[in-house]
This record gives structure tokens, sequence and C-alpha cells, in this order.
């Protein structure tokens, strides 16, 4: 059933605790919801923001459309085939929870994202991706509202064209509204622990030979070390992307800073940790009026409580210009800047 309010605050529903309002929110449950909101007429024709849980965006000011809210929920087994067992999962499930059940439902592969923040539907905007996994090697198929043809359609992994931290959605923003999402799960199940926090935690626990849960809790237990929680301290995880540069310009970073941290990709490039050349800058642990920086992981901007998105904004700019200047590298952001 489609819930509508008028004039509501975005604060409890982004990770940042920004303030900023909404003309109006509409809390879509359904396909049919979610048709019923796009043909009302006092919502024809305004602006729209899809909004899951808010973990990956910037509010910079109010919003004069309206918020659709996915809150889709429904979690599906699907048939396996020889190689793979299938998930299907609507668009408003909670990701972490939506990973938990999986895994009681003796479909391992996801356990590597845990505790991620966020729904299933926002998963694929991104590609999520953490300790070695990204959504990609794991995603079937979706379905979304096309909404320039306003037709519900089945995108493929081809079509989504997944990056690092990219897809089509981020290419063509706003276009089309997932409601549900199918994931393949490779059967025989093969554990990721190549990551070195990863086989770190394992190692200390005294297990070799993982069991999928075990490494489940293992990223948990690290993410919950590492990173702020968004209850306690406003936050969209990371901010920035790694930069990805070619062979020669890592090659000429590694010269001036033989501690620069990169990791080799296979087209040749290498993916320089952000988060290293912010350390470098001085910036961690550093505020500008009530934005931060986390004082362990010099990657995530905090507010540090009253702070507005253009606090934030400004503090992301800041650190740009200063990574540019000495490394000569731009730092692209991670989450949806409204
Ligand atoms: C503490 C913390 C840790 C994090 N760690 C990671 C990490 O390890 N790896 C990682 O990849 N990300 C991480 N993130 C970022 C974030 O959790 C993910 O990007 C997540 O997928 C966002 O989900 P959401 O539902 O909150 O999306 P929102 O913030 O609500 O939306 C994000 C974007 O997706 C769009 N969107 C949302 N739902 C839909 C939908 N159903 N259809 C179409 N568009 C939609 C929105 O319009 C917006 O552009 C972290 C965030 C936090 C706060």
């Amino acid at each position: 059933m489609l819930q509508l309010q008028r004039d509501v605050s975005l604060r409890e529903f982004n990770t940042f605790g920004l303030p900023a309002t909404a003309r109006y929110v509409a809390t879509i449950d359904s396909e049919a919801a979610l048709l019923e909101a796009l043909a009302m007429p006092e919502l024809r024709g305004l602006p729209r923001l899809v909004l899951g849980g808010g973990s990956n965006v910037v509010l910079t000011r109010d919003f004069d459309g309206v918020v659709l809210r996915m809150a889709i929920r429904a979690r599906e087994r699907l048939a396996d085939d020889a190689h793979a067992r299938y998930v299907r999962g609507g668009a408003g499930e909670v990701w972490h929870d939506f990973v938990d059940w999986t895994l009681s439902q003796d479909c391992p592969g996801l356990e590597n994202l845990a505790l991620i923040p966020g729904t299933l539907g926002a998963a694929p905007i991104q590609n999520i991706g953490a300790y070695g996994l990204e959504l990609a090697e794991r995603f079937a198929e979706l379905r979304a509202l096309d909404t320039t043809t306003g037709e519900f359609v089945t995108l493929t992994r081809e079509t989504c064209a997944f990056g690092y931290r990219d897809s089509l959605f981020k290419r063509e923003p706003g276009r089309y509204i997932i409601v549900a999402v199918t994931l393949r799960l490779p059967q025989p199940w093969q554990a990721v622990t190549g990551y070195a926090d990863v086989s770190r935690t394992l190692a200390e626990a005294g297990i070799d030979a993982p069991h999928a849960r075990q490494i489940f809790n293992a990223v948990a237990d690290i993410r919950r070390r590492k990173l702020p929680d968004p209850m306690e301290l406003g936050n969209a995880g990371s901010f920035f992307k790694n930069p990805v540069v070619d062979a020669a310009t890592f090659a000429a970073l590694r010269e001036r800073f033989p501690q620069a941290v990169g990791y080799a990709q296979p087209d040749g490039t290498s993916k320089v940790a952000a988060g290293w050349l912010i350390d470098q800058c001085g910036w961690r642990g550093k505020s500008l009026g009530k934005a931060g920086v986390h004082e362990r992981q010099a990657l995530v901007l905090v507010n540090r409580g009253g702070a507005s998105g253009a606090d934030i904004v400004a503090l992301a700019r800041a650190i740009q210009a200063s990574v540019h200047e000495r490394f000569g590298i731009t730092l692209e952001p991670e989450p949806l800047v409204l």
C-alpha cells in the first residue's frame, strides 16, 4: 500500500544524519504502490529521488520533489542449476539481513559483503564491494521500472555494465527504479580469503578452512573495529573511490613516494589507496567546522554533530584540493551528492 507524507524531515533517512526536508515522501512496498505513486497527479512532473537506507547520499539542500523510499520486502530461494544456487529479494530488503538469511538457507557466497549498510535494491547502483568481492561476481539479474517507458524490465549482468563502484545506473541516473534483485551463488562454494585483514582475522581465531558463516563473522568483526557506526557518528562509509591510474603514473608515484599503497589490476592499471593519499596530506582525525575525517580511517568523512551537507562538501573539496596539489591525483566522491 502506498503511504504518502508531506514536508518530511530526511534526517533519519540518511546515515550522515544531515538535515533536509522533502516536499513528499512516498513509501513503496510493492510494484503496484510504485506505479500508483508515479501516477498521482500531485507527484507527476516533480523531481524524484529514490532512497533505500540513505547510506550513500549527501543531502546538501531541501528536496522540492518526491522521495521514493523503497520498502519492498520479499526473500525467495529459486531453483538451483548444476553450477549455482539462486536467491531473489525485494529492493527494500536490508542488505546485511539478506546476506544473513542466504547463509541460513545454505546458500553461501555473499559472506564477504556482510554488514554493508543499505538495501538490496541499492547494491547494484555502485556495485558494492568489500574484502575481495564485488556484487557483480554474484549478480544474475534485476527487475526495474524503466521510467522512460513506464514498463518493468529485466536487466542482465551484461546490461548493468558493472565496473569498480560503477554501473549503468550511475551513467543514467534516475532512469531505472530497481524493485527486485536475483543473485547467483556459484556451486561448489569457495572461500574468498585473499584479503589480508580477513586471512589475518581467521588465522588469529585458529581457523584454517573457514565455513561461510565464519567468514561472515570475521568480516563483521573487522568492520565493527574499523568503521564508525552511523548510529553513533554520521557517515556514508568510504567517501572517495580509490583512484585508478595507469602503470606509468603509478610507477612515478612510487618513485616519489616509495610507501605509496596501490593494488595492481588485471588490466595493468593500479588502484591507489585513497585513504593513504588523504592520510599523507595530514587529514586523518582533522575537522573543518562540524565535518571531520575519521580518526581510524581517513577515507571516511563524518558528521561530528550538527553538520550540514554543505559542511561535508566543503571538507571533501578541501581534501580533494590537498591530494591534487601533493600527488596530482583527482579524488572522486563515492556517494550521490544531491
Ligand atoms: C559505515 C558504512 C560502510 C559502508 N561500506 C561500504 C562497503 O564496504 N562497500 C560499498 O560498496 N559500499 C559501502 N557503503 C556505502 C553504502 O552502504 C552502499 O552504497 C549501499 O549499497 C547503499 O545502499 P542504500 O540503500 O543506503 O542506498 P541509498 O543511499 O539510499 O542510495 C544510494 C544510491 O542508490 C540509488 N538507489 C537506492 N535504491 C534504489 C533502487 N531501488 N532503485 C534505483 N536506485 C536506487 C539512490 O537514488 C542513490 O543514488 C558503506 C556505507 C556506510 C555508512
